[in-house]
């Protein structure tokens, strides 16, 4: 089954172009991992996702479950289980974590027809997510992300992701500073909230990240493009000889 379809997609930053046709058919039950050098549109598609204003689409389209992703608004895409990780407010003073997660928890519900959660029954399930993570309690009732380590975000951004369930997660690793622990937390959350139900769209530059999260699909990004898809072992091939025959073979940027 066919959870998100993108086709030729093209975007604009500023006037200039940057997505210059993407295509990408993502299946329930899969994890794509979508690498490429730096400056090639990664993040940017991750933005054009998540319905970033400052992200122009020119062209093409993105479905996903079948409904037209782009006249969605960001909070719908939200509530109907596409799950972007900096969607989410990166700190936000005097809201405790605890409370934004049950927020965000019960619109995703009404979304789904169910009833709101209240605070005893969601702290239940909160505790059996935050094993997942291996996440300290005490977390909950700091503010969402401030004074947050960039290992303690990570963490709190799989914990976002355990508790909504989405259909489709696409994680951007963007952070350059991301040490072993938090790629081994991200890995961790990634591959016990993966399920033949759910989707992942891994976005990320440390092939390190893949050893821990095996992808069915590995796609190469450059130039705004999806320029080759392969199997796990695209990754390890890249690992060792790097990007440029892959560039060469689809004469970019050479
Ligand atoms: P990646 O994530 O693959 O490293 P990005 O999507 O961040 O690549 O960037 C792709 C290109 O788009 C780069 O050349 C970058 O400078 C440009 N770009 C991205 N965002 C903006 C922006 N807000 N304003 C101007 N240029 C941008
Ligand atoms: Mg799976
Ligand atoms: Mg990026």
């Amino acid at each position: 089954r066919v959870v998100l379809s993108v086709k030729d997609l093209t975007a604009e930053v500023d006037g200039s172009p940057i997505l210059k046709g993407v295509n990408l058919e993502v299946r329930s039950g899969e994890i794509h991992a979508i690498m490429g050098p730096n400056g090639s549109g990664k993040s940017t598609f991750s933005k054009v996702l998540a319905g970033h204003p400052a992200y122009e689409v020119t062209g093409g389209e993105v479905l996903f479950e079948g409904e037209n992703l782009l006249e969605m608004e960001p909070e719908e895409r939200a509530r109907a289980g596409v799950f972007l990780a900096f969607q989410y407010p990166l700190e936000i003073p005097g809201v405790s974590n605890l409370d934004f997660l049950r927020v965000a928890y019960n619109s995703r519900r009404k979304e789904q027809g169910l009833e709101e959660l209240d605070s005893f029954d969601f702290d239940d399930l909160i505790q059996e997510k935050l094993d997942v993570v291996k996440m300290n309690p005490a977390f909950l009732s700091r503010s969402v992300n401030e004074g947050f380590s960039g290992g303690e975000k990570k963490r709190n951004e799989i914990l976002q992701m355990a508790i909504l369930e989405p259909k489709v997660a696409i994680l951007d690793e963007t952070d350059s500073g991301l040490d072993i622990d938090a790629l081994k937390i991200v890995a961790g959350g990634v591959n016990q909230l993966a399920s033949p139900e759910n989707s992942t769209i891994l976005i990320t530059h440390y092939q390190r990240l893949l050893n821990y999260i095996v992808p069915d699909y590995v796609h190469v990004m450059a130039e705004g493009r999806i320029i080759k898809s392969g199997s796990k072992e695209l990754a390890l091939e890249l690992e060792s000889r790097g990007y440029d025959w892959v560039l060469a073979q689809a004469e970019v940027g050479v």
